[in-house]
């Protein structure tokens, strides 16, 4: 009988039913046919080609940048009962020589190699005695936008991919990437040569991210209480624009009892490896880190995505908050910024490049229209999502009801006169002094500066006082956000007009601003119960149940520790929360849990019913 792709789905992933395009990317790849797949990450792009490698004759290829993960995207799939192994430069020569040996038996269903290994003679060598032999299913190309010479992961050898076009004509291609962007699209098709194959968008809709802005005030005290008042013993990433901070953020946090280490590129590779490693392996913890953490990490319970600092780019942010909640469960993406982040981004974006290697103006243009963009995500007063999916060119019909706006939608007035008064102290001052200085005057300050500069004799001196210097600061940065205020160049933080001022300043357009309060938000403290029981479950979660979760995790933990996996492969905590609120005492109860099949019913099924039935006999 042959095996069907839902057949594979249901007893080998354990898995009920295909998600979005997945049945028609398998069908597709299955039949011969060469495609890019775009879907954000947690999509589920794995299945999509792992499935046809299964159907197909011969081994599936899979092209990864990720050395790191390699080992335990390997582990995982041979833990459902598939044959897999990788390629790459930490294997030793005798590994390598048994695995290219597997690869001409057909003796593999799946082997991943990263793109500079399969570039090499010997390799495609041993790929072209392979497609002699035991066969060829497909190539994937994972993370393809590092083809795009405009992306922020461009990689040289990926350029050389468009090998597999020609020496392998007649060898379906799939190439898989969460970057939306047209452009790299375009870029994609091109240079891997694509130009025939079916492209399929998946919705990039990921509704289990909560979106979130504060404005900064103090924001290592405010992401602490962030993390204290919502993700107890969560794991998490918090992203920070500079080295220093990422250690200085990892430092304060691991003071106040959250346990945090920082990733950035000037650590050492085996510092940076080891820290990789504890947070796929440990439970609960948080990675400070610069954007060098982050891509292909397939670590399903990152329960939150936070930002100390403003993003460069609205595709980038995307794409590291999608790192959050892949296992479907609720997660955050929570950020908090202020104006001086915006006057750092502008001196980054002016002085990158160098003396021999001027960046072009084109360049620069778009890194302000990206930083513009993004500026206007943190203000805007409807809902984030709709703003953030219209990027992409998805239209969201309904506000969402799970950002931060929907939740608590923002206190709106009328700001005429208070940006008047913030404008005219700009042009009194001669268009040179920072949001510090302007907010100082307008609240009457006698300080030395004032003084020197004799600010405290100007009409706007201290006609301020309806206002605390952070409701101030929130009219700055709005003005800016909208383009009545425009940041120097230069990135010193001075505050010029713009044609956008006089109008206002004239009085010829009201002006409605958004009230900024520092209280938290609607917070949806989850009781004592963890997301995962809460998540697919209205009702209260009793204790026996709460509990059994909590035994169900640390056989878990044992088990992984035992066989040197992380724990969610294993299985993810959606599969163990079912496991706690079902209490499956045979297998083919056990069976029907999403998230297993025949292979992990055979290897854990008993050792976690014991745990179900030792609980249930507890309870009486
Ligand atoms: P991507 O590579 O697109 O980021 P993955 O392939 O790692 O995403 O899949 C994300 C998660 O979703 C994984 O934990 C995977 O096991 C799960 N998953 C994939 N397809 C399905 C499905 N049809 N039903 C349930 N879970 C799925
Ligand atoms: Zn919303």
């Amino acid at each position: 009988m042959t095996r069907t792709a839902l057949d594979i789905l249901n007893t080998v992933y354990g898995y009920p039913a295909f998600r979005g395009h997945q049945a028609e990317v398998v069908d597709h790849l299955t039949a011969g046919g060469d495609a890019l797949l775009l879907m954000p990450t947690g999509g589920g792009k794995s299945v999509c080609y792992q499935i046809p490698a299964l159907l197909r004759e011969g081994t599936g290829i899979v092209v990864s940048p990720l050395i790191a993960l390699m080992q335990d995207q390997v582990d995982a799939l041979r833990l459902i009962g598939l044959r897999a192994a990788f390629l790459n430069s930490t294997l030793s020569l005798d590994d390598v020589r048994l695995t290219e040996e597997l690869l001409r038996r057909g003796e593999l269903d799946l082997l991943y190699v990263a793109p500079e290994r399969l570039l090499q003679e010997r390799t495609l060598a041993l790929l072209d005695e392979t497609r002699e032999g035991s066969g060829l299913a497909l190539f994937a190309i994972d993370e393809a936008h590092c083809v795009s010479q405009w992306g922020h992961d461009f990689r040289p050898e990926y350029l050389q991919l468009d090998v597999l076009a020609s020496r392998y004509p007649g060898v379906p291609r799939l190439a898989c990437t969460a970057t939306a962007d047209e452009r790299t699209r375009v870029e994609i098709l091109e240079n891997l040569k694509l130009g025939t194959g079916r492209v399929f968008v998946g919705g990039f809709d990921r509704p289990n991210i909560r979106y979130s802005v504060v404005p900064k005030d103090n924001p290592r005290r405010q992401l602490l209480d962030f993390l204290r008042d919502e993700h107890d013993r969560d794991a998490g990433i918090v992203y920070c624009l500079s080295r220093k901070r990422t250690e200085e953020t990892a430092a304060f946090l691991s003071q106040n009892g959250i346990e945090a280490l920082p990733y950035h590129a000037g650590m050492t590779a085996d510092a940076r490896r080891r820290h990789q490693e504890r947070f796929l392996r440990e439970d609960g913890l948080v990675i400070c880190a610069t954007i060098a953490f982050g891509m292909g990490i397939d670590k399903p319970d990152v329960r939150f995505v936070a930002h100390v600092d403003l993003p460069k780019s609205v595709e980038g942010y995307y794409q590291e908050t999608g790192r959050a909640g892949r296992d479907g469960l609720p997660a955050d993406a929570w950020l908090c910024y202020g104006l001086q982040d915006v006057v750092m981004l502008n001196k980054i974006a002016e002085n990158s490049g160098s003396d021999d290697q001027p960046v072009d103006e084109m360049h620069r243009r778009r890194q302000r229209q990206q930083l513009d963009a993004m500026l206007g995500y943190c203000e805007i007063v409807d809902c984030r999502r709709q703003m953030l999916l219209a990027y992409f060119g998805e239209d969201l019909p309904e506000p969402c009801g799970n950002c931060d706006t929907c939740l608590a939608p923002p206190e709106t007035y009328d700001g005429t006169v208070a940006a008047q008064k913030v404008l005219s102290c700009v042009a009194r001052t001669g268009q040179r002094f920072g949001a510090q200085h302007i907010i100082d005057v307008l609240r009457g300050s006698e300080n030395e500066r004032i003084r020197r500069f004799g600010h405290d004799q100007l009409p706007t001196h201290g006609v301020g006082q309806e206002f605390d210097a952070f409701a101030w600061r929130s009219v700055v940065r709005q003005l800016v956000a909208q383009g009545i205020l425009a940041l120097d160049p230069e990135g010193f933080g001075g505050l010029k007009l713009t044609a956008a001022s006089r109008p206002v300043l004239q009085g010829e357009r009201e002006l409605r601003l958004r009230r900024d309060v520092l209280t938290k938000t609607a917070s949806r403290r989850r009781a004592a119960s963890p997301a995962a029981l809460t998540a697919d479950f209205d009702g209260e979660v009793d204790a026996v149940t709460a509990a059994l979760f909590d035994r169900l995790r640390a056989v878990r933990k044992d088990l992984a520790a035992e066989q040197g996996v992380p724990p969610y492969v294993i299985f993810h905590d959606k599969t163990l929360a079912a496991m706690a609120l079902h209490k499956p005492t045979s297998g083919e109860a056990f069976l029907r849990l999403s998230g297993v099949g025949e292979k992990k019913l055979e290897r854990y099924g008993e050792r976690f019913m014991d745990v179900v039935r030792s609980a249930e006999t507890e309870a009486g």
